[in-house]
């Protein structure tokens, strides 16, 4: 084969304008299409994962952005997936390195594997040395087996054992939520992270959504056992880790993000518990 007919050939193989490009676009997550692909009762069209995440975090009825209309998990549209074989792109970390061409369909397959994808490491690489790294979505999990990570559930009012830390000890823990809305939608994971500063005498919680996709309002509220009307209590939004780094370098974040209490707050709505003698306080947490 010469160089012109090469040429030739390349110039009549279809080339995908940007509005092709556009009419693959998923309107949920704004990213190419991922099959399986499913659509409102009208034909529009939707990721069959999107659509499971959205209609549960909004904690309603499935419905189309575009009509209203209900979406239907079932609907599949078979030409637009064979669509996806047939049109190449670059995978998404090319700025990070990455040099793979893909089809539309391979994509979401490889990008879950791509070498180039960001990782993260554990939340105890530092204190227990573990070496895991992975996708942010897959921590909780992770946390979960092989740290023994207590797992909670919503609305759930529970017993925080409160040390209090001397001078030269911080502390930091985390907890894994799991909140489950609504009957056939996946459970949410959520990590409560709290971290004692002993330099300035305060203990902030924040929630951290591990899955960048999911944002969640909560209230936290510490409860005074003796005083019901008398607790503290705070609204925020759930955090994922390029809004918030890590809870030990708290006072270089946004502060309004999260929950301070002072050291002599605690003592006030802290208790001893009999049975173990050990220092504890009530503290609950709510998802909206
Ligand atoms: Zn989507
Ligand atoms: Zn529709
Ligand atoms: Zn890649
Ligand atoms: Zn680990």
């Amino acid at each position: 084969m010469n160089q012109d007919s090469d040429l030739s050939l390349r110039v009549k193989r279809p080339r995908p304008s940007n509005d092709f490009y556009e009419s693959m676009m998923c309107l949920i997550c704004s990213d190419f299409f991922k099959p399986p692909i499913v659509q409102c009762n009208k034909g529009h069209s939707y990721c069959q994962s999107c659509v499971q995440k959205t209609g549960s975090l909004l904690e309603q009825k499935k419905s189309c952005a575009v009509c209203r209309s209900p979406i239907l998990l079932e609907l599949r549209n078979y030409q637009l997936e064979q669509l996806l074989d047939k049109f190449t792109v670059q995978c998404t970390h090319s700025l990070k390195g990455c040099s793979k061409v893909v089809t539309l369909s391979q994509r979401p397959e490889h990008e879950k594997m791509c070498e180039f994808r960001p990782q993260i490491s554990c939340y105890y690489k530092e204190f227990k040395n573990c070496q895991w790294k992975g996708d942010s979505g897959d921590l909780a999990e992770h946390l979960t087996q092989a740290h023994d990570v207590q797992e909670l559930v919503r609305g759930m009012l529970f017993r925080y054992l409160w040390n209090p830390p001397n001078e030269h000890i911080w502390r930091y823990r985390y907890r894994v939520l799991k909140q489950v809305i609504g009957g056939d939608s996946e459970p949410f994971t959520f990590i409560l992270e709290h971290y004692y500063s002993s330099d300035d005498k305060l203990l902030c919680f924040l929630i951290r959504s591990p899955d960048t996709d999911v944002k969640k309002r909560y209230r936290i509220s510490i409860l005074n056992r003796n005083d019901e009307a008398n607790k503290i209590a705070f609204e925020g939004v759930t955090l994922n880790f390029e809004e918030f780094g890590h809870i030990k370098d708290f006072s270089k974040g946004d502060l309004t993000k999260m929950l301070l209490v002072t050291y002599q707050q605690i003592m006030s709505f802290s208790f001893v518990c009999e049975e173990d003698q050990a220092v504890y306080f009530s503290i609950q947490i709510q998802f909206f």
